[in-house]
């Protein structure tokens, strides 16, 4: 099990309503959080500090989720990193789900989503990368 306190999401979503719904289960598990709201406020975030996980919505101004996470792993190629993105996202069909992963994403949560289940989906990817 790995400490939430010891881990920086990054919360990309432009929904004020969603916004507050995804900081407050973060934060009820001790998770650290940084919410943006544009893919572009994404990459700057991530040239200043160094997060564990990205909650990444699709739909959002400026530079979509999609677009943030084709640069993030183009970047990834040279930096040798890697960070695990989660898409949230009402985008709910199949075909959604499959663009996600074909972009680079890591999983995906359709929203609304259930409590247990968002937990459980970062949990999973943290333990991959981290545990
Ligand atoms: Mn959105």
């Amino acid at each position: 099990m790995i400490n939430p306190k010891t881990i920086k999401v990054l919360v990309a979503e432009d929904n004020y309503i969603n916004q507050k719904l995804i900081s407050k289960l973060l934060l009820n598990k001790g998770y650290n959080i940084t919410i943006v709201d544009d893919g572009q406020k994404v990459l700057d975030a991530l040239e200043k500090e160094k997060y564990h996980i990205i909650l990444m919505d699709i739909q959002m101004p400026i530079m979509d989720g999609y677009q943030a996470t084709k640069l993030i792993r183009a970047k990834e190629i040279t930096s040798g990193k890697y960070i695990p993105i989660i898409a949230v996202t009402a985008f709910a069909m199949e075909s959604d789900r499959q663009k996600c992963f074909e972009i680079g994403m890591d999983d995906y949560i359709s929203k609304p989503f259930n409590k247990d289940d968002f937990y459980k989906i970062i949990e999973k990817h943290l333990l991959i990368h981290y545990g």
